[in-house]
């Protein structure tokens, strides 16, 4: 039987434990001894020395009770700043923190659901199969956990990743994304003495700036530039400039089409410029394109859609499939050949200082798994 007031007592206590990213470690150890009093062989993986992390992430395997294909359950042990020192309230069924801090339900909703999930399994003697938990570090950084993880330690063809909000839905979608880097690079000049010898850089990028579209470009594709710097003082040209930004879609070509869109926003501009040219090439563009995610896309009928309805109907619920504009790990472990469907833990208003999970959401996540690996065990 499930508990709920140990599912809230986890909880509680995982949320106190500080873990924001590259400093999961504290957190990671409480984990890997919970784990083992259920049963699970632990070890953590050598993903540390490239994450930067204190811990690397951590594997628990459970035996099953009957030979089936592993299924694998994973979520992330980091959180957002800020994070830490969190004091977790709970009032009438609602899991708060006290507005200084964010909660963390992004993702120890998920954790704890698993550790509930697996007390369950032990103590209703419920037959399953073996279960492979990834809890992974720096999910929030750029999912360097999952890009490092080390997957030789994996068998399972395919399970669920618990990182999502509607506890009714299986994101079965998202998108791939790039990240870019641009600057501008003019040249200095007083700007009162000699402005003629200078080439302003922020009037470049401004120009290639407001010919953009940004935000929703279409149903599946958005973009943003998000960060700039530039300038050294008011008294002086600025020699150089630099945009940070983003764009995702669920379709290859837009992404591409939308990427390459903006560089060249930025080449027209500076192509444009009249006035000072020097031998140096100036003014000229450095520009960076990086992959941060691919997108993922699991079909309707994969066995992990049919395993989560099936699960879901058992216990009278419907569950839709549903499509999410942002990446997680999930798209890593995707790229690997190891479809992940994310299931949704209740957690609301993720990182920003009013996150809150509601307790009868989390028991929700946990009775859906629990069926799911029940269901899983008789496939
Ligand atoms: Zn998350």
């Amino acid at each position: 039987m499930l508990k709920p007031e140990r599912l809230s007592e986890t909880f509680r206590s995982l949320a106190a434990t500080s873990s924001v990213s590259r400093r999961e470690g504290a957190l990671a150890f409480d984990l890997k001894q919970r784990l083992q009093m259920l049963g699970a062989e632990t070890v953590f993986d050598g993903s540390a020395a490239a994450t930067g992390s204190d811990t690397g992430n951590l594997i628990a395997r459970l035996r099953g009770t009957c030979e089936v294909p592993a299924l694998l359950l994973s979520a992330h042990m980091d959180t957002v700043q800020p994070g830490e020192g969190v004091t977790v309230l709970f009032n009438d069924g609602v899991f708060t923190s006290d507005g200084r801090t964010i909660l963390g339900a992004d993702d120890k909703s998920a954790i704890a659901v698993m550790l509930e999930a697996l007390n369950a399994l032990n103590e209703d003697r419920i037959a399953h199969g073996p279960i492979e938990i990834v809890l992974t570090t720096c999910e929030e950084v750029g999912l360097a956990g999952a890009k490092n993880l080390d997957f030789s330690l994996i068998t399972a063809p395919y399970g669920y990743a618990l990182d999502g909000s509607d506890t009714e839905g299986l994101i079965v979608q998202s998108p791939s994304a790039n990240r870019f880097e641009i600057s501008v690079i003019g040249k200095d000049a007083h700007a009162g003495a000699h402005p003629e010898k200078g080439i302003n850089a922020i009037h470049l990028a401004a120009k290639a700036m407001a010919d953009l579209t940004l935000g929703r470009i279409d149903q599946e594709t958005t973009c943003n530039i998000g960060w700039i710097e530039g300038g050294i003082a008011t008294n002086i040209v600025p020699p150089i400039v630099t945009l940070r930004g983003e764009a995702r879609s669920h379709d290859e070509d837009k992404l591409q089409a939308v990427t390459d869109g903006i560089m060249q926003a930025f080449e027209a501009a500076v192509r444009g410029y009249k006035g000072v040219q020097n031998e140096d090439g100036l003014p000229r563009l450095k520009t960076q394109v990086h992959r941060s995610y691919s997108r993922t896309r699991i079909p309707g009928d994969h066995p992990l859609v049919e395993l989560a309805r099936r699960a879901a109907a058992n216990l009278g619920r419907s569950l839709r499939t549903k499509i999410s504009g942002g990446g997680s790990d999930a798209n890593i472990f995707f790229e690997k050949g190891i479809p992940l469907g994310i299931l949704g833990t209740g957690m609301r208003e993720v990182h920003t200082t009013r996150e809150f999970v509601r307790l009868d959401d989390m028991i929700r996540a946990t009775e859906l798994l629990v069926e799911i690996i029940r269901q899983q065990s008789e496939a």
